[in-house]
């Protein structure tokens, strides 16, 4: 599932097919999402055979499929390997999302996320990133068929995408191809606790996801608490290289800061502004998402109310920041923003399928 068709031409070629068998193979995997050789019934039976003896079309198994009150679906995979993958299908009422993992657990330890309590158990490969969302949309809609409208991506499940760089950018190429599932970097959006080099390194991509930089602290004094890469790379360092970023933007095009809303952590007036007058000084035209903080045993934060975090946006507003509060999906099912965590949640028993 991570081979581009060129790749999968060499395969072909090395088994003494014609070229044209790649592209028939790379379609029926990723536009019409077969699970299987033998489902491919436009390829010779003896072909099928012979593929099916020196490849694998999949690796991932789903272990349970936990369905929200809101519609959004998480679903918890294993890996060929027994490690865990998580990944949300958020539907909106114009546009999917699918929220994917980068690795299994993660190794940052940012206080607030659930995910980084299992630490790092393995990065995922490209195959690996593009089999979640063809296991997402054949879920959602069956196999194959098409989808009624747009799917947007975010990486933003388990990991830290810019640590599983390599084949996240390969999965981006192997997703954008026309005759597979034709979503455009465009269409993706990539967050980050704020791994500077790669920062650095988006910048001078072309045809790039977008970028949404998690925040959570507006001083290093909290930050380092809160997201201890922060030590690695405070935020003069981080912000610099959005500001770099920032000027590879084309007209129009912004990116995004996320902003975690601790209760009585780091929601203050004064943090807001704090946090305006560090965008401004470093003369930042990123917009801000406020996510309230979902919570989760054991993590020791509750959520911001509302009134704070309106306050708190009100501040970034009055001082020229644009902010927006992120509305959470699917916090009933441990599938929001920091819950990931290869929970096996009870659940009402209808709305939990073993896939
Ligand atoms: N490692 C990447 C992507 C995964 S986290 C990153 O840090 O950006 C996606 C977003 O969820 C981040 O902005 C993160 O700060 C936020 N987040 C983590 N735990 C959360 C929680 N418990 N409640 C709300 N948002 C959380």
């Amino acid at each position: 599932m991570g081979l581009s068709p060129a790749e999968l031409s060499v395969v072909v070629g090395e088994m003494g097919e014609p070229a044209f068998r790649a592209r028939q193979i790379f379609t029926a995997l990723h536009r019409r999402r077969l699970r299987s050789f033998d489902e491919m019934t436009d390829l010779p039976k003896e072909l099928r055979a012979r593929l099916a003896e020196r490849a694998t079309t999949s690796t991932l198994t789903v272990e349970s499929r936990y369905v929200a009150e809101d519609g959004t679906r998480r679903y918890l995979m294993k890996t060929h390997d027994n490690f865990p993958v998580e990944t949300v299908f958020i539907p909106e009422e114009r546009r999917d999302t699918i929220c994917f993992s980068s690795q299994s657990g993660c190794p940052l330890k940012c206080d607030f996320c659930l995910t980084a309590k299992l630490g790092l158990l393995r990065t995922l490969t490209a195959g690996e990133i593009v089999e979640q969302i063809v296991i997402a949309l054949n879920d959602a809609y069956g196999v194959g068929a098409k989808t009624p409208h747009g799917t947007n991506l975010v990486a933003m499940g388990a990991g830290e995408p810019f640590l599983a760089f390599e084949p996240l950018m390969k999965a981006l190429g192997v997703m954008a191809d026309p005759d597979g599932l034709h979503i455009v970097p465009n269409r993706v959006t990539v967050s980050t606790a704020g791994i500077v080099p790669r920062i650095r390194e988006l910048a001078g991509v072309a045809d790039r996801p977008h970028l949404a930089v998690s925040l959570a602290a507006p001083t290093d004094e909290l930050r380092d608490v809160l997201m201890p890469i922060n030590k690695k790379w405070p935020l003069k360092e981080l912000l610099a290289a959005c500001k770099e970023f920032e000027l590879s933007l084309k007209p129009g095009e912004r990116f995004t800061f996320e902003y975690v809303m601790l209760d009585g952590v780091n929601d203050s007036d004064v943090y807001a502004r704090q946090l305006a007058n560090l965008l401004n000084r470093h003369q930042l035209r990123a917009k801000v998402n406020l996510i309230p903080h979902n919570p989760a045993e054991p993590l020791p934060y509750c959520p911001s109310p509302e009134e704070r975090v309106e306050s708190f946006k009100a501040i970034l507003e009055a001082k020229g920041v644009q902010a927006f509060v992120r509305r959470p999906r699917g916090r009933d099912i441990y599938a929001a923003c920091g819950q990931l965590a290869a929970l096996r949640t009870t659940v009402q028993p209808d709305l939990h399928q073993p896939a």
